[in-house]
């Protein structure tokens, strides 16, 4: 006798709960998105337990009537589709009918609903999978749907839940998500019997992303840039996070296509280019991104839960987003707001402390200022003038020496006055910025210009350096780097980009070399281009410890006017920390 057999339909709901239901998370949003769908604008989401005792959700939504209450729970049931061509345009968060029945086959569940139009609200329950038919009962307009004991006839997957808070830290993401989305709805989160969270539908959405990351409340959305773009059937809208709230891992990354909550490859790499730059290495900007198109122009069922779908026109997607962040950023001053070291009296109170480095830098700064005060404030101080005009003209003598605006110190960073304050600068970090942006420019329009060395520079390459050099002809080319083999296993440089002429040529080929060698295959182009010019920019850049002219430092300043992006170097890092003069004066306790 044959092995193989049909499985119940319990068994294939069972089968179908183990990929839609992972835990009473995905509970929560199957039952949020029905109510959205059924049009409820006001949506009560009670837990219990971490959503092992008690699921409930309660909405005011259109309901159901008897019979599709008792249909509902039934497999492959929706109202949201009828025919195959339904499917090119899926414009409702739920259409596969599946959710009720999974989670019907797992739980105790008992749904309660009552239309409009309907004189009393009717109930019907189900024990994994066994249902009880539908009867009237007292209730309101809309749904309410009850999960207890989720997983309890199912010991393995019972066992597989976290504690109660993780549970919960995962019913409060996705309650985060549709809150984000859902900028209209009224929503509200109880556990154990307290509200966690109560959002109101007049909420605009940077009250929402206030009330729902209250922890960083002060830091998110008042560091929030906001750009917006509409182009060729897309629009975004997007809530930018600025360079100084990134975070070390992409969970503040929110994205969100028609009021769906997405992760896309694609988008995650428009995002991460948009700040190339202006995040160091390993931090992940918070972005909230809003994508509204038709509905034709991409496939949702591609995933069970629904969280990838399938762009048509995925480069379109990609480029527009980035065009619109990327020109945003560029176009915003990013600098970073120095902190004063607290006052005495309040340090031990204050919730963050300033980073070191910044700390230090405003230590030095009160420090200089108060050495230095201008020569007008001490004379006032000494004695008291006849007339007035007279120590007008005093003063302006003598406070000639200190009337420079702009100052070196410990020979690497630059104090430059500014309107209402003054800024610190890394003089490494900006001329690094202003030289990577020159030589972009320059190597866009043309291969950069060289000169020939007097005497060629040789040097001895391995084999696989020799063939890393070979394989990027094109972009040594480019650079203006001229080589030529000199022996077996030497090569010789024969001209130099004139850009970099304070570079040691060995010194930059060799690790020229070392990053071609390095770098995977799959780098394209482009990106080796941009790293090599880091490189240089890098390598040409003023270093620390480098005591500078004054036409240098003005010829820096100058260039800083003109940059693109000048408040952070090519790696991220800010090459300048501003400070104003408001809040000296209150550490001074002139206000
Ligand atoms: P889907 O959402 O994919 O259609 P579900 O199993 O989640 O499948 O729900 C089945 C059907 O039950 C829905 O198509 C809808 O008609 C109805 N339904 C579910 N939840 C609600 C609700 N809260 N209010 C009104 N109707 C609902
Ligand atoms: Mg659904």
């Amino acid at each position: 006798m044959g092995q193989i057999r049909v499985l119940d339909q319990n068994m294939i709901n069972m089968i179908a709960a183990g990929e839609v239901i992972e835990r009473p998370a995905s509970v929560v949003k199957e039952l949020v998105e029905n109510s959205i769908d059924a049009g409820a604008t006001k949506i009560t989401v009670t837990i219990e337990d971490g959503g092992r005792k008690l699921i409930s959700i309660t909405d005011n939504g259109c309901g159901m009537d008897t019979d599709d209450l008792a249909q509902a729970f039934e497999p492959h049931t929706t109202s949201k589709i009828k025919a195959s061509s339904d499917l090119l345009g899926i414009s409702t968060l739920g259409f596969r009918g599946e959710a009720l029945a999974s989670i019907a086959s797992i739980a105790q569940v008992r749904a309660l609903s009552r239309t409009k139009d309907s004189t009393g609200a009717n109930c019907v329950e189900i024990d994994c999978g066994n249902k009880t038919g539908v009867s009237p009962c007292s209730g309101d307009y809309g749904t309410t749907v009850q999960i207890r004991d989720i997983f309890y006839k199912l010991p393995a997957r019972r066992k597989f839940l976290k504690t109660a808070n993780t549970e919960m830290g995962h019913i409060t993401e996705q309650f985060t998500r549709i809150a984000l989305a859902n900028e209209n709805l009224d929503l509200t989160l109880i556990r154990n019997g307290k509200e966690l969270y109560r959002l109101s539908d007049k909420d605009d959405l940077r009250r929402r992303i206030t009330e729902l990351f209250p922890m960083s409340s002060s830091d998110i959305s008042e560091n929030l840039i906001e750009a917006e773009s509409s182009e060729k059937g897309l629009h975004v809208h997007a809530l930018m996070g600025k360079p100084l709230i990134s975070r070390t891992n992409n969970r503040f990354q929110y994205v969100f296509l028609n009021g769906r909550f997405i992760r896309d490859k694609f988008i995650s790499h428009a995002i991460k280019e948009a700040y190339r730059g202006l995040l160091e290495p390993g931090r992940f900007p918070v972005v909230f991104l809003f994508i509204r198109m038709s509905f034709e122009d991409y496939d949702v069922n591609v995933h069970p839960t629904k969280i990838e779908v399938r762009f048509y026109n995925s480069n379109l997607v990609h480029s527009q987003i980035l065009g619109a962040l990327r020109e945003k950023l560029l176009g915003t001053n990013l600098e970073m707001p120095g902190k004063l070291p607290e006052m005495q009296h309040t340090q031990s109170t204050s919730r963050h402390s300033p980073p070191v480095r910044d700390s230090r830098i405003a230590d030095a700064m009160a420090e200089f200022f108060r050495k230095h005060r201008p020569a007008q404030m001490q004379q006032q101080l000494g004695f008291r003038p006849s007339a007035p005009g007279e120590i007008h003209a005093v003063s302006r003598e003598k406070s000639a020496q200190y009337d420079r605006k702009y100052l070196q110190i410990h020979d690497s960073f630059i104090v430059a006055q500014t309107e209402d304050g003054f800024v610190i600068i890394d003089q490494h970090a900006l001329h690094e910025r202003i030289m990577y942006e020159d030589l972009c420019r320059r190597i866009r329009k043309n291969k950069l210009q060289s000169q020939r060395l007097l005497i060629p520079e040789s040097f001895e390459v391995t084999v696989s350096g020799a063939e890393a050099l070979k394989a990027n002809a094109e972009l040594t080319d480019k650079l203006g780097i001229e080589l030529v083999p000199f022996g077996p296993r030497t090569m010789a440089i024969q001209a130099f980009p004139t850009l970099l002429s304070g570079v040691q040529p060995l010194d930059f080929i060799q690790d020229l070399i070392d990053l071609l060698d390095r770098k995977d295959a799959g780098l394209d182009a482009e990106r080796l281009l941009d790293e090599v010019l880091n490189m240089a920019a890098c390598k040409a850049a003023i270093k620390a410890g480098q005591k500078l002219t004054e036409s240098e430092i003005e010829q820096l300043l100058a260039d800083r006017q003109n940059a693109e992006s000048a408040s952070r170097c090519p790696h991220g890092r800010p090459t300048t920390i501003k400070f104003s003069i408001s809040d000296l004066e209150k550490q001074f306790k002139r206000t």
